[in-house]
């Protein structure tokens, strides 16, 4: 069955968290018996798997995006017209009185921006093929959707060029056009002279290329937006979008994302399920909350042990599989500290990286010294025109030559990049961690599901305060997690004062070796100024 398994393709749910996220509300309505659709493009080509060749991320190239995210839209609005039509209330005999029942029957949930084109597509359905009067179209297209934001990032906010949407989509850029009209009359005429007002709430942003700005289109046609943890939902609230909760404070609200225990338990890890569910019955599989009940086996030494042996069992086969299909040999009784998520300079693999170094020198300088053998696992794919993730991706695997090759260092410090992070991979790794990398800067990760992936499966984490780990923290107790860093006001304070990374350099003399020796070539020695790129963004433009 395990072969059979391997000969599979993993399913294209997109790129990281999202689609897996919108996989997992499916396996949830599911459990729960509530009558959903999901609708995605099913790939042939989109999605890459990815190969690392001499360090280096290669693959097998705005336009085909937009047309695919209209796509996506203009047959998914068909569908569920269809389905609503021939449902019993859309065969009312009075063609004026159909769509009045259409939000009651009928849910759109916005997962990101992806769709936001749904919105002027529904109201020319409306408008232009069914002949609604605008303000009643209007009116049923903003009690039918609601948004999910995923980032507050602003490279990630998707902002279309209004010449790319007039060439491509002409008549939704019209009724784009007609809901701003409408938006920044009724803003004027309730704080009036307030033409500053205007322009930060505008669905079109002018200076340069116009532009329209998709997250303000989805808060302008939903009754409902939500950020996916807490302290995200808060930032939303007060500051992406503060202008608009100013105007409908209601819509805004917090739905903390979450995993599906099915999969990322009793698939993943059955011999950890079965484990507890000895203990406190099955229940749990549909109601993890009634994990609390393993409290009363905390002292329970034959239970603690059973609970290692299963970890260390993951963590054998782990290794027996990464030595079956990437060559590469690792100890598995050494610490397992994963990194595996999307790179991208907010999640800091950088900082790990410079971590990794401090190691490796520290352990050059007393090889003598007890060191807790330690194999650091960083996997996952940069996006491919993000030059400093694919950057990042070869420092990684440079400083891993250096550090496994070294023989001062033994078996004490291992470093793999993990080629093609994907779910099925995410399924293997996980099970075997023993500590989990959840260090993005407070502020920067919305909620983050592998942070929950990690725990379910007996993983300690290292963790900021920030996304889901928050809430994480709350109910785990901080004393169960390594919480550290800036918390989301140091980050904010920090940045008014103007951050100076030379300062930091010129006090912690760790620091400033690992820096020293990316710059000088130590871990590119036939290329000394490879990095000149990294390291000049960690001096002037760290975010
Ligand atoms: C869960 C998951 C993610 C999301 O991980 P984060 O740590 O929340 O960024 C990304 N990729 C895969 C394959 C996953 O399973």
């Amino acid at each position: 069955m395990e072969e059979l398994e391997e000969i599979e393709e993993d399913a294209g749910l997109g790129n990281g968290g999202l689609g897996r996220l919108a996989a997992c509300f499916l396996d949830s309505m599911a459990t729960l018996g509530l009558a959903a659709y999901g609708y995605g493009i099913r790939y042939e080509y989109g999605i890459f798997n990815q190969k690392i060749r001499d360090g280096w991320q290669f693959f097998e190239g705005k336009e085909l995006r937009l047309k695919q995210e209209y796509f996506v839209v203009a047959a998914t609005l068909q569908d569920i017209i269809r389905r609503f039509k021939a449902s019993k209330f859309g065969s009312t005999d009075s063609v004026r009185t159909v769509f009045d029942s259409f939000p009651d029957q009928v849910a759109i949930q916005l997962n990101d921006t992806h769709p936001a084109m749904a919105i002027p597509e529904l109201m020319r359905i409306f408008v232009d093929i069914e002949k609604l009067p605008w303000n009643k179209a209007w009116d049923i297209t903003k009690r039918t959707f609601a948004y999910t934001n995923h980032t507050v990032l602003p490279e990630a906010l998707e902002r279309w060029p209004v010449d790319l949407v007039e060439k491509l989509l002409p008549r939704h850029l019209q009724i784009i056009y007609e809901i701003n009209q409408r938006h920044l009359d009724h803003i004027a005429s309730l704080f009036p002279n307030d033409v500053d007002r205007l322009r930060r709430m505008s669905l079109i942003e002018e200076g340069g290329t116009k532009r329209i700005n998709m997250a303000h289109l989805c808060i302008v046609g939903s009754h409902a937006v939500n950020g996916v943890a807490k302290i995200h939902s808060e930032i939303v609230k007060t500051e992406v979008f503060k202008d608009f909760a100013a105007l409908e404070p209601e819509k805004f609200q917090n739905k903390t994302n979450g995993i599906t225990p099915r999969r990322w338990l009793l698939l993943c890890n059955p011999g950890l399920a079965e484990l507890i569910a000895e203990k406190i019955g099955e229940d749990y599989v549909r109601d993890l909350s009634q994990l609390t009940k393993l409290h009363e086996f905390v002292d329970d030494d034959l239970f603690i042990r059973e609970v290692a042996k299963v970890k260390q069992e993951n963590k054998v086969k782990f290794a027996l599989y990464l030595e079956k299909e990437y060559k590469v040999k690792i100890n598995p009784s050494s610490m397992f500290d994963v990194h595996v998520k999307r790179i991208h300079e907010y999640k800091r693999q950088l900082m790990n990286c410079l971590h990794i170094i401090t190691m490796y020198n520290r352990i050059r300088k007393d090889p003598a010294k007890v060191f807790v053998p330690r194999t650091v696992i960083i996997g996952g794919k940069a996006a491919p025109g993000y030059h400093m993730a694919k950057m990042i991706i070869k420092l990684i695997n440079a400083v891993a030559h250096v550090v496994n090759n070294d023989p001062v260092v033994g078996s004490k410090l291992k470093v793999i990049f993990l080629e093609n992070y994907r779910v099925s991979l995410a399924e293997k790794v996980i099970p075997a961690t023993d500590l989990s990398e959840q260090i993005s800067t407070a502020g920067t990760e919305a909620s983050g599901t592998g942070n929950m992936k990690f725990m379910l499966n007996g993983a300690l984490t290292i963790g900021t305060m920030d996304g889901a780990n928050v809430e994480m923290a709350e109910e785990a107790g901080e004393e169960n997690l390594f919480i550290f860093g800036m918390r989301v006001e140091d980050v904010t304070e920090l940045d008014r004062e103007g951050y100076n990374a030379q300062k930091y350099y010129d006090q912690l003399p760790e620091l400033k070796k690992a820096i020293d020796q990316i710059k000088s070539g130590f871990f590119s020695p036939k290329e000394p100024d490879l990095f000149k790129d990294v390291v000049n963004m960690l001096f002037h433009h760290d975010r």
